[in-house]
């Protein structure tokens, strides 16, 4: 078996597996790259509805992300997530699942994943099963069409909807991921939760972080911690803590009376970096080692430099072996100005 994975690994252009440790002795095996900082919605929490994009030319090119992600498996990522922006918005990204589908036949990969708003899943979902996808998060706020449109601006709740069912049906397991806005969608959470468990979907909320400026409404007016969503939940609902681990900042409770798993994302209150495996690439090729810190790595530089990819992956190795043990967000109650600088759009969230 580990003989014929090993075949089918030389075949995908993948050499043997190797193990990226941090310094602080972390595996790093998901990486998570944002395929374009442009976006159909324009949801008041993430961007401001004039917002400036990228020059296309700035961004790697779809061969060039495969290129890059190709590079991060074969030194031991094991899970690849798109997002954005809006990763189905990118003209002809489709062709960027399919290269990278062949590390999920070599079993290279464990993992080819996306996050995404939902609005183009009618259109792609049957051919990101075929590409090997097996789940997507999609990101809902609200049920309610109305409340819909004032949070993403310029979404179609319906498109959305469509796109979930059309997910379910290509065999794509589903997992929702609704920011908690004061104000905006607190009482609603409780139907999220029963919708969720009634169409089998996995449901996580998440705390409202301060990223980038998106003028308008005052992220400190939205912030919501989490602890009080889930004592609120508590009151409707019997929630126990479960083992349930990705690596990430989400922690899982089970929901007894619908079965379905609930996350909290709680980067604001909870330190959750002693057990991070990831890192983040930006469209440009911008490597994150941490949400939470301004310090970057440029592997488009090496990337171009030369065909071969030696002096990138000195500059992958270079980079992780930064990767700081933790992040530092805070809300600053007096200015009100966001902890990190860029949207939350550039790295993907
Ligand atoms: N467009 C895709 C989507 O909405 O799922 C992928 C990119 S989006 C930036 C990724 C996730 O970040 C979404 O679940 C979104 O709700 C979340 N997000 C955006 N801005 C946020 C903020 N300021 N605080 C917390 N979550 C945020
Ligand atoms: Fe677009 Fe996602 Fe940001 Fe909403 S959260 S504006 S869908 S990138």
């Amino acid at each position: 078996m580990e003989a014929e994975s090993q075949h089918s690994r030389a075949a995908s252009g993948v050499d043997a597996p190797r193990r990226i440790i941090d310094p602080f002795d972390r595996e790093i095996t998901y990486l998570r790259v944002s395929v374009t900082d442009r976006c159909d919605f324009r949801c008041v929490y993430c961007m401001s509805e004039d917002m400036t994009f990228l020059p296309k030319a700035d961004l790697l090119t779809l061969e060039e992300l495969d290129r890059m992600c190709s590079a991060f498996v074969a030194k031991g990522v094991r899970k690849l997530r798109f997002t954005g922006g809006e990763p189905l918005v990118r003209r002809n990204i489709m062709w960027l699942f399919r290269q990278l589908g062949r590390h999920i036949e070599s079993g290279a990969l464990d993992d080819l994943t996306l996050t995404t708003n939902g609005s183009q899943l009618g259109k792609y979902a049957d051919e990101l099963a075929a590409c090997g996808v097996r789940r997507v998060n999609v990101s809902l706020d609200t049920l309610d069409a109305k409340k819909f449109t004032r949070i993403t601006r310029w979404g179609r709740f319906d498109q959305v909807m469509d796109g979930i069912r059309a997910a379910r049906a290509a065999g794509l397991a589903v997992k929702i991921n609704c920011v908690a806005l004061k104000g905006v969608n607190d009482e609603e959470i409780h139907d999220l939760v029963r919708w969720c468990g009634d169409e089998g979907h996995d449901l996580t909320f998440i705390e409202v972080m301060p990223m980038g400026e998106i003028g308008g409404e005052m992220r400190l007016d939205q912030y919501w911690p989490l602890s009080m969503v889930r004592a609120e939940l508590q009151r409707r609902w019997t929630l126990t803590d479960i083992d349930y681990r990705t690596g990430g900042p989400a922690r899982y409770v089970e929901c007894a009376e619908t079965g379905g798993k609930i996350g909290f994302i709680t980067p604001l209150t909870h330190n959750f970096c002693e057990s991070c495996n990831r890192v983040r690439l930006t469209c440009t090729g911008t490597l994150y080692m941490c949400l939470g810190q301004e310090d970057a790595a440029d592997l488009r530089a090496p990337l171009r430099t030369s065909e071969d990819n030696g002096l990138l992956n000195e500059a992958i190795d270079e980079a992780i072996g930064r990767k700081p043990e933790g992040h530092d967000f805070i809300i600053d109650r007096r200015h009100d100005k966001p902890g990190v600088g860029r949207h939350m759009s550039v790295t993907g969230g």
